[in-house]
């Protein structure tokens, strides 16, 4: 058996979208009609992995775990050198996500490996494993983000012309960082590092005169920032990220099938929308505004790489995929990273394709329309919208459909 049907575990984090507008409710109720949408709880992850905090489990047999069938074989159905590299026998290398996001998450950065295994044996309260954790957002429907430090000459201009954003930083600093424009890269650290450490109670008066200044002078700001300081005030009043954020770092529009990798020591955080998400397994996170948890404003100054890279820079384009064949449309994201890969495969009308066998584990969720998945030698599985499969290492896997079928599949291989 190396493909089966599975059951993702929800989660229902405050700042998920609300009952059946929320894809992670709509996919989970659609794989397992014993869910029943309560209209007046947030649906925000859907995780399909193994991670113990919320394990996925069979649909044939929900007492089940995938894991449990995973480590009955782990040669089998992870691959021989994904067993060796990531030394595991009974967990994948990556967690695969539907989220649905109606309020923002923190700001945060993740740690590269070396930091990570720092940061863990420094303070294993606040940093659980030595991982790194990067991560991949691949958009379902339209999706806003923050990601990596704005153009230099664009957070210059706000500078000068926010006094609430000026007085925070200084107007010594502010003014060194817009007359001496070849030290800005290095000065960024220290604007920065002045807004994370000014006290919580001037920066709540701050921003009440900031959002006060986007109703009276919106020209100033221009009306994408503008509308999004009002609207992230709405959910986190008076909040250093309101400054760390909306003043500093890239505000990023994903359409549908756009990808975003986000490298190690980057700020980023997700604003709205549903996406994919594909992560290594790793909480280690420092966060810095947008958010009652611990901020780690030491770690987070020193670490963070202060490239101020364009937004399109950021984006991870999609490649062919040779191994792919048929009907069906293959885009493959690809991040410069081990523990995962995402392709999406996507047929416009009826047909059929097929994928040659992957040296790894793969979770597969239908995200639109039906059709068929089917391996060599088993009866072919009804795949519809929200449903999940696991499909072990070196199984071909043939897809057929009638209309309209899209799909997203997580994979690891580590050659
Ligand atoms: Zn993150």
């Amino acid at each position: 058996m190396s493909l089966f049907p599975i059951i993702g575990a929800v989660q229902n984090y405050a700042w998920g979208k609300f009952g059946s507008s929320s894809a992670v409710a709509q996919f989970a109720h659609d794989n397992d009609p014993s869910v029943v949408i309560d209209e007046s709880q947030p649906y925000a992850e859907l995780w399909m992995g193994t991670h113990p905090k919320a394990p996925a489990v069979l649909s044939q047999d929900k007492a089940k775990k995938l894991s449990d069938v995973i480590s009955s074989d782990p040669v089998k159905y992870l691959g021989k050198s994904v067993v060796e590299k990531f030394h595991s026998k009974t967990e994948l290398p990556f967690l695969f996500k539907v989220l649905s996001i109606n309020k923002v998450l923190s700001i945060q950065a993740h740690p590269d490996k070396s930091l990570g295994a720092q940061l863990h044996a420094d303070d294993p309260q606040h940093y659980p494993d030595s991982n790194h954790k990067p991560e991949m957002a691949v958009a379902l429907t339209d999706f806003e983000a923050f990601c990596g430090f704005k153009p230099l000459d664009e957070i210059d201009q706000l500078l000068q012309k926010i006094p609430e954003f000026k007085e925070i930083v200084g107007s010594d600093l502010a003014a060194k960082f817009h007359e001496s424009a070849a030290e800005r890269k290095s000065l960024l650290r220290s604007v920065f590092a002045a807004v994370m450490t000014t006290p919580e109670e001037s920066i709540s008066n701050y921003a009440a005169k900031l959002v006060e200044r986007t109703h009276k002078q919106p020209e100033l700001f221009g009306p994408v920032l503008a509308d999004l300081i009002q609207r992230l005030n709405v959910q986190f009043p008076g909040d250093v990220g309101l400054f760390c954020g909306c003043l500093m770092l890239n505000h990023c529009n994903l359409k549908s099938g756009e990808a975003m990798f986000l490298q190690a020591k980057e700020p980023h955080a997700y604003i709205s929308g549903d996406i994919m998400e594909c992560m290594a397994a790793s909480d280690n996170v420092i966060r810095a505004g947008f958010t009652p948890k611990f901020k780690d404003v030491k770690i987070l100054v020193s670490s963070l790489t202060y490239s101020t890279d364009p937004v399109e820079d950021q984006k991870q384009k999609p490649a062919a995929f040779p191994r792919g064949s048929g009907d069906a449309e293959f885009a493959l994201y690809d991040p410069p990273i081990d523990e995962f890969s995402v392709l999406q495969i996507k047929f416009k009308k009826a047909g059929s394709a097929s994928i040659k066998g992957i040296h790894g584990p793969s979770i597969v969720i239908v995200t639109g329309g039906s059709g068929e998945i089917s391996i060599q030698g088993q009866k072919g599985l009804k795949a519809s919208t929200g449903g999940i499969f696991f499909v072990g290492a070196e199984t071909e896997v043939a897809l057929k459909t009638e209309g309209e079928f899209t799909l997203y599949r997580a994979f690891c291989e580590a050659e």
